[in-house]
C-alpha cells in the first residue's frame, strides 16, 4: 500500500476558537476532503459530545465548520455519537442529547442535528458478519451503517485502556452499540458490585438468556451463559454492574481495529478523517473534569485514511513533547498496537505524506 495524504495545519495555545475554525476551514477547502461525496449525500459526522465537566472534546464550532463545509457540497450532515457502556449522562439517549446540547451542539451552534440512536432496541443496531481474527460478528449502530458517508471528527488524546485514541477508537469503539463496545472491552461478563447492589431485580426482568439471578437478595451473573449484551449494566440503576474494566489488556485495541474495519466495510471511498490535536490530555473525554493538557497543541490532521491519520499525528505529538507522552502517561499500554492491527487487516497504511496546510 503506498502513502496516504495527511493534511495539516498547525495551532498553538495562542490560537482563537476563530483562528482555529479558520485554519480548518482552509484545510478542508485545500485538502478537497469531501470532493468524494454526491449530491444529496447523507453524512454521518460521528464525534464525542465529552461527558458532563470534560472540556477536551472538540468544540461545536469546529464541527459547525465541518458540517457547513460538507453542506456546501449538498450533503445532509448530522452529529452523531453513541451511548456509553459506563454509568454517567452519555448512558442514555435522552440524557446525552440534553448533555450534547448543553456543551452548545445545538442546531444554531453548527447547523444540523444531533442523532444519539437507543442501542437497546434491537431495531437501531446491525450485526456485520467480518469473520477477523477476534471479532466474527460486529455489532454497530445502524445509524452509521445507513448512511451514505461518514466523517470522523476525532480529539487525539491519551486513553487509560488503547494508550491513546484517534480516529480508530472513534470509529471502532464510538460506532459500536452497547453490546459491541462490551465485546471489545472484555471476553467476560459484566461484574456486580455487591455492595452497590439493592436487590431491585431490575437485572434479572432484562436479562435475555436468564443468566442474572437475584441470590440472598442480590445479583449474580452467571457467566457461562452470558452473552455479553450489557442490558443489565444500562438496566442497573445502582450502578452495581459495570464492566471488568481491567480484563483484556492490549488485546482491545486489536479488537476495535476490528471494529473500525466493520464500520468502513461500506464506506470504501466515502469516509474521511480529522484529528484534533489540541488540548492534549492523559485520559479520553469521558473523563467528567478539566483534565490538563500532557503536551502542546499540534494541530489538526486530516485524511481518508484512518491509520495514517492516527500515526502522522502520534509521530507529531510525540516530536512536540520531545517524547512519547502516552507511553508516559499509560507505561503498560503499547498503543501502536491499534495501529499494527489496523494496517494489517487493510483499513489504511502507517506510511503517509504529510503536507501542510499554512
Ligand atoms: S439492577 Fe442493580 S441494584 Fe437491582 S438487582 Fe440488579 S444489580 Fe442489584
Ligand atoms: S450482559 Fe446481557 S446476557 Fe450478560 S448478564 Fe447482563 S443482561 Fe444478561
Amino acid at each position: 500500500m503506498s502513502a496516504s495524504p495527511v493534511y495539516f495545519t498547525a495551532v498553538d495555545s495562542r490560537d482563537s476558537q476563530e483562528s482555529i475554525a479558520g485554519k480548518l476551514s482552509f484545510l478542508l477547502q485545500e485538502s478537497g476532503a469531501f470532493g468524494f461525496l454526491s449530491h444529496g449525500d447523507s453524512v454521518a459526522v460521528k464525534l464525542h459530545f465529552g461527558e458532563e465537566g470534560n472540556t477536551g472534546h472538540v468544540r461545536p464550532r469546529y464541527a459547525g465548520t465541518v458540517c457547513r463545509s460538507l453542506m456546501e457540497k449538498g450533503a445532509h450532515p448530522f452529529l452523531c455519537d453513541t451511548n456509553t457502556l459506563y454509568c454517567g449522562r452519555r448512558m442514555v439517549s435522552v440524557e446525552h442529547l440534553k448533555l450534547a446540547r448543553e456543551h452548545g451542539f445545538t442546531k444554531e451552534t453548527t447547523g444540523v442535528e444531533v442523532v444519539i440512536p437507543d442501542d437497546t432496541r434491537q431495531e437501531n443496531v446491525v450485526q456485520i458478519p467480518i469473520d477477523a481474527q477476534f471479532i466474527k460478528q460486529a455489532k454497530i449502530a445502524r445509524v452509521f451503517s445507513d448512511a451514505d458517508a461518514l466523517v470522523g471528527l476525532a480529539h487525539f488524546k491519551g486513553h487509560m485502556m488503547t494508550g491513546f485514541g484517534g480516529a480508530l477508537k472513534n470509529i471502532g469503539m464510538g460506532c459500536a452499540s452497547r453490546e459491541g463496545k462490551l465485546a471489545q472491552h472484555s471476553d467476560v461478563s459484566p461484574h456486580v458490585i455487591i455492595q452497590n447492589c439493592t436487590g431491585c431485580g431490575a437485572c434479572v426482568e432484562v436479562c435475555p438468556v436468564s443468566a442474572v439471578t437475584l441470590v440472598k437478595n442480590r445479583s449474580s451473573i452467571d457467566s457461562r451463559l452470558c452473552i455479553g449484551c450489557a442490558s443489565c449494566i444500562a438496566a442497573c440503576a445502582f450502578h452495581a454492574i459495570d464492566v471488568q474494566w481491567e480484563a483484556g489488556g492490549d488485546l482491545i485495541q486489536e479488537k476495535m481495529a476490528e471494529y473500525a474495519m466493520a464500520v468502513l466495510r461500506e464506506k470504501q471511498g466515502k469516509a474521511f478523517f480529522l484529528n484534533f490535536a489540541l488540548k492534549i490530555t492523559k485520559e479520553c473525554d469521558c473523563l467528567a473534569k478539566d483534565d490538563p493538557a500532557i503536551a502542546p497543541d499540534v494541530g489538526i490532521f486530516a485524511s481518508p485514511d484512518p491509520v495514517s491519520v492516527d500515526q502522522a499525528s502520534l509521530d507529531l505529538v510525540t516530536q512536540a513533547a520531545g517524547k512519547d507522552v502516552f507511553r508516559q502517561a499509560h507505561p503498560g499500554r503499547d498503543a501502536a498496537k491499534q495501529l499494527r492491527h489496523a494496517e494489517s487487516l487493510g483499513i489504511g497504511t502507517r506510511e503517509y505524506k504529510l503536507i501542510r496546510i499554512p
